[in-house]
Parts: C-alpha cells; structure tokens; sequence
C-alpha cells in the first residue's frame, strides 16, 4: 500500500486540497512506497503564520519548560526507536542494523544534549572601569530555517532543528525529498511531547522550489543548511541580499592518511568502515586513502580482502553491513564516476558495477569498490563522489602526502593513523579541514564546533556553536554610579 505523507503545520498534520505529491522511492526495491507533499508557497504562508503566532510563546517559556518539552520529544524518539529504524532503513536504503545503532540513538541524543545545554549556558560581563558594566544578552531570532539532505535523515534534520528550538526560536524545517519519512514521524512524536503549535513546522518538498522560497522568504531570519557545496552557493546568494544568518555544512573530499608506523590491524579496519559505511554515503567518509609507499601493496591485498567479507544485501536484513544507494540518479552519477575513473588511467581493484540482489533485482545496489592507479590531482580524486568508491594512492613524505591531502576545493575532515607524535602535530597543525582524527574516525563529542573549511562550508554547529548561532547577542552598557 502506498502511504502518503503530510506536512505538520501548526501542530497537525495538514494539506491542501489542490496538493501535489513526489513519488518516493524504497531504494531495496526501487518500488514506489511513500507519496511526499510537493508543497508551495501557500503551504509556506501557513507555516510562516503559524511559526509567527507561535514565537511570542515559545521564546517566554523558561529554558526549564523548554528543556522539558524536548526531553519529552527524546525520550518519545527512543521509545519508537525500531519504528523510526524501519523507516529509516526504507526510505534511505541503509541497514536496519546501522539504523538502529546510528542514526535514531543520534536523534535521540541531538534532543537530549541541546535540551539540557540551556539548563547551563552563561553570557560574558565585563567590568569596564569607573562604575560602568558591559553584559551581554543573547535572545532568540524569531523564525529560522532549517534544511537538511537525505543521507542521514533524522540524526541531521533533529541535529538542527534541536538546538534551534530550545535556544527559543520557531523552527520551519524542510527535509531531503528523497528521505522525507522519520521527520514526517517527528510531528506525531511532537504533538506527544506537547510541543506548542507552531513552534515547529515540517514542510516537505523539492529544495528548487519550496526549499529555495523558504530561505528567501523575508520573515526567516536565519539558515542553518546541510547539503551539496553548489546548493550550499544557491543558499548562500538568496540569504545574503537579505543578510540573514547562514550556517552551511556542505561537501568533502577526505582524506585517510596511514602511515607504517600505525597500528595496521586498527588502521585497515577503519579504512573499511571510512569507505563504505552507509555506502560511502557520509559526509565523512574518507574517500581518498594514502598509504606510505613501504606497506602500500601489503596494504592493498589486504584491503581487497576485506572488502570482499563486507555483507551486502536487502536493508530489512539483520547481518546486512551494506545495503542499497539512495536513488536511482545516484547510483548512475556513481556509474559515470567509475567510467571518468577508467578513463584517467585508474585501475578498478574490485567492484565498479551494480549488483543485483535476489528478490530485489530493482534496487538500486552498488558494489564497494576500490581504485588505484589514479593521480591526486585528476577529477576523480578532487571532486565529491559520495558513494562507495575510494581511491588508494602511495606516498613517501608527509610533506608530500600534506600537499595531496590539501589539494581539493574541500575542506571537511580528515583522518590520520600513526604513532608518532611529530607526525601527529604537523598534521593537526596543516590539514585544511574541520576536524582531524588520529588514530580514529567517526568520533564524535556533541560539544565539539563541527564545520568545514573552504568549499565544505561556512560556521561550525555542535555544542555552543549551535546556541551561538541561533541566538542574536545584543550588549549592555550601563553607568552604574
Ligand atoms: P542537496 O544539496 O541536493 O540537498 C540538501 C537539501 O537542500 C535538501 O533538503 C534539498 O531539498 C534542499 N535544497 C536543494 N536545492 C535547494 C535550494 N535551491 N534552496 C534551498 N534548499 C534546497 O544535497 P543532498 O544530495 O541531499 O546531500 C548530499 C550532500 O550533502 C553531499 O554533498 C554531502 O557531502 C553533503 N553533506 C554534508 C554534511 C556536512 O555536515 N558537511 C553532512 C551530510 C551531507
């Protein structure tokens, strides 16, 4: 049966008579599951005024009322844990297993974390000479936008959405068109949890269109966006004649450096799970690995080998560790890169191709593949393929490996296996990326600013960042004798 979905505005689940619908697609089948609202600039307004009504109430509650509001929205989130993991599953083609272990516990815990920070934020004062005071009030924005993409759905749309509300603000949030399912099942869980209507609006729909009209729209003060680097541009040029605020967490190109003196067992696991986890689909992910020269080829057989125990199979099954790409358009922007790849010169070391799964011959699979023989600076490994193809490359110097790492337009992430501490700090001091891991991967603290640099975006969100950016900070002089 075909389910439909609806936006949830003003605290219920509405549509407009004259809506129209997306098809939405299960990616383990490639069969059409779900109907996504197509919603226009009406549906826009409706939210917009009720965002607005809602304001005034939401921004005077005491951040103790917030806060246990949104405890309630967590606490529900967990509860429905295996529902929203089946949902997710489905509608994004990832495991059930990695769902259930990623994706809804980091909802649950986005919730969590912004709703108690409030309870212990402060703001500077500064004791400026003769009786004078300086101190620093920071109020809510009043109605921000957030927009987020389809490869983690609810763990990145309530990693927004969380903070943006429990710093005061009324929230009108667009989900990825192809992944809108949990975050239709989060207005239920809010109606639950008695968040006040309004406060929290789900609009869904094409990001071209409503999602451009939502950044645009002159009563969104701020844009907290997570996406592609050009629409991250697109977001960008409609904000800024308006100067809202903007916070983009946009695209990567990392880079996974290992070095001999690494830990190899510790190193070559993660490499797998950096490659191919989520299908390669993570922002994350470290799609480039450089290998030091003299354990380059050991390193090579024993990555392929590896790579051959992955489990890939249908979504809905337990042991599954890879499951389905996200789309059919991905799954063929990944087909032309394998191509590109061939023709600058690479060598495909295992995958490379769709692979048909039994009883689902329509979904969209792709197998985990590795490639070398490529240059650092051809397109293959300079340009965002986010998927599950990797490039292995050798390196003899970490001056040499820093210039291929640093190479790319992006500037996300990085990680780095080695034991030596010299090592360690040149690279800590001369990646250009966000964040560094060493010796790790995928760690993460939800107090910690995340961002990235150059093309990989603008701000940083987690933590104090996240409260920073969604509250205007306005100064107090007084003359106190
Ligand atoms: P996308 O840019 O196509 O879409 C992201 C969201 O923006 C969707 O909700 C979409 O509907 C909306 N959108 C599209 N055009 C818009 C416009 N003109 N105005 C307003 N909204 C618009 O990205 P995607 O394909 O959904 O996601 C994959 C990309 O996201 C990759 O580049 C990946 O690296 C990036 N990503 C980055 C991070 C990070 O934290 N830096 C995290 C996850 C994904």
């Amino acid at each position: 049966m075909i389910q439909r979905i609806f936006n949830f505005i003003d605290g219920e689940y509405t549509y407009l008579p004259e809506c129209k619908y997306l098809d939405n697609y299960a990616p383990a089948t490639g069969e059409i599951y779900a109907l996504t609202p197509d919603s226009n600039e009406q549906d826009l307004e409706l939210a917009i005024n009720a965002a607005e009504k809602a304001f005034p109430i939401w921004s005077k509650m005491t951040t103790t009322e917030r806060s246990n509001i949104l405890l309630k929205i967590s606490d529900l989130i967990a509860e429905n844990l295996e529902e929203f993991a089946q949902a997710e599953s489905k509608d994004t083609g990832k495991p059930i297993a990695l769902a259930r272990r990623m994706d809804i516990p980091r909802a649950v815990e986005n919730f969590k974390f912004f709703a108690t920070a409030i309870l212990h934020t402060s703001t500077p004062a500064h004791a400026t000479e003769n009786g004078i005071i300086n101190y620093t009030l920071r109020k809510p924005l009043g109605i921000v936008a957030c927009i987020s993409p389809w490869n983690l759905p609810l763990y990145l749309f309530t990693w927004k959405i969380a903070p943006a509300l429990a710093a005061g603000n009324c929230v009108i949030a667009k989900p990825s068109e192809i992944t809108p399912f949990t975050a239709y099942m989060l207005g239920k869980i809010c109606k639950e949890a008695n968040l006040p209507k309004g406060v929290l609006n789900i609009l869904h729909g094409q990001g071209g269109k409503i999602g451009a009209k939502l950044v645009a729209h002159h009563k969104i003060k701020a844009v907290s966006f997570t996406g592609g680097t050009q629409t991250g541009a697109e977001v960008a040029r409609l904000a800024a004649p308006q100067f809202k605020k903007i916070s983009l967490e946009l695209g990567g190109k990392n880079p996974t450096i290992v070095f001999a003196d690494a830990n190899y067992e510790k190193a070559l696991e993660s490499v797998v799970k950096s490659s191919f986890t989520n299908q390669g689909q993570i922002c994350l992910c470290g799609s480039r690995i450089f290998v030091e020269k003299n354990i380059y080829e050991k390193f090579k057989i024993d990555l392929i080998e590896k790579v051959k125990q992955i489990k890939i199979g249908q979504p809905d099954n337990e042991k599954t560790e890879f499951g389905a790409l996200v789309s059919l358009p991905h799954l063929q922007k990944i087909m032309t890169y394998i191509e590109l790849a061939k023709a600058e010169g690479g060598n495909v070391l295992i995958g490379g191709e769709r692979i048909k799964i039994e009883n689902a011959e329509n979904g969209y699979y792709f197998l985990p593949t590795v490639i070398d023989n490529l240059a650092f600076d051809c397109r293959t490994n300079q340009e965002e393929i986010f998927g599950p193809v990797v490039t292995l490359m050798p390196f003899e110097t970490k001056e040499e490996v820093l210039e291929y790492a640093n190479s790319v337009k992006y500037g996300l992430s990085a990680s780095v296996w080695t034991s030596n501490i010299e090592t360690t700090n040149f690279f800590a001091q001369n990646l250009e990326v966000g964040i560094v891991w060493i010796n790790t991967w995928l760690l993460r603290d939800l107090r910690t600013s995340f961002g990235g640099m150059k093309a990989s975006g603008v701000g940083r969100e987690g933590g104090q960042d996240s409260l920073l950016f969604f509250t205007e900070p306005k100064n107090i002089c007084m003359q106190m004798l």
